[in-house]
């Protein structure tokens, strides 16, 4: 990874648009998206279904090419940073390889990627990242023989194995249980502390958003639009009790109606 605080951000989007053509109307995900993402900060997107988030994570993770605008990640085109391995993505739903099993999917990034992360060590090895989120039991199962959230554990295991530079998550935790949440929610915010990763992450849940986050970046839509970027300035650690203080239910409240002009927005439209 390229890395010094006066090198460039990490993600810097200016005048992103992407549309996708369909069989009927070409339906545009994203409009003139401006977002800055520095080094090692935690950004978290949030915003009505549809709105475009996903679209705004594959953009970032070199996996949707965008039509128009420029996209940076490292002051490099997302198609270089996504060949050089800067970006790990954990997608909405786990994507796993059926035929393999639980430890040699969490293996098979550093296993591809061997030559491309030359010089990389990653923090952990798979075995202790996977006991780390509850798995430490079925390292030899394959994942049809796991439920739905275990299998997003593996994908989350998966992409902390590999260690990337920038972490872009697609409603990693909705799946999971609350204890399990609050389990990885630590593991990934102790990742993000030790290792400087960059994390864009997308919720739906405003309390998450603000304990995990630097800035919550609202979004409306569709199209996809920049509606607010609510900085968190809450001292860390935050625990539980942080939902206590009048600093994050003014937080809470900003950001509550800043989606509920998201959302009208997009009723108007729809
Ligand atoms: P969100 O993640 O906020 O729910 P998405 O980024 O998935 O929103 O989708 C934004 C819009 O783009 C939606 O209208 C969706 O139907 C459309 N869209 C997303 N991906 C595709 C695709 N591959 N083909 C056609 N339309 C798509
Ligand atoms: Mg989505």
């Amino acid at each position: 990874m390229p890395g010094t605080a006066s090198d460039p951000d990490a993600v810097v989007l200016r005048d992103v648009s992407k549309s996708f053509q369909t069989r009927g109307e070409p339906v545009c995900a994203l409009a003139g998206v401006d977002l800055t993402v520095g080094r090692g900060k935690f950004v978290t997107l949030i915003g009505p279904s549809g709105c475009g988030k996903s679209t705004l994570l594959r953009v970032v993770a070199g996996l949707v090419e965008a039509d128009a605008g420029e996209v940076s990640i490292f002051g490099e085109s997302a198609r270089r940073a996504c060949a050089q391995k800067h970006v790990g993505f954990v997608p909405q739903t786990p994507a796993l390889l059926p035929w393999r099993t639980v430890l040699d999917n969490v293996r098979l990034p550093l296993q591809v990627n061997r030559l491309a992360s030359a010089g990389r060590v990653p923090s952990r090895r798979p075995a202790e990242i996977l006991e780390a989120v509850g798995l430490g039991g079925v390292l030899d199962r394959h994942p049809n023989e796991l439920s739905g959230g275990m299998q997003q554990r593996v994908a989350i295991a998966r992409a902390f194995a590999f260690d990337p530079a920038i972490l872009v998550m697609d409603e990693p935790f909705s799946s999971l249980d609350e204890m399990t949440r609050e389990v990885l929610r630590s593991e990934l915010l102790g990742l993000w502390q030790d290792r400087r990763t960059t994390v864009l992450f997308v919720t739906h849940s405003v309390a998450e958003a603000i304990v995990l986050s630097d800035a919550v970046v609202v979004l409306s839509g569709p199209p996809g639009r920049i509606q607010a970027v609510v900085p968190v300035d809450l001292p860390r650690p935050r625990r539980d009790l942080v939902e206590l203080t009048e600093d994050y239910h003014a937080l809470e409240r900003r950001i509550r109606l800043e989606l509920r002009g998201a959302w009208s927005d997009r009723d108007a439209k729809t």
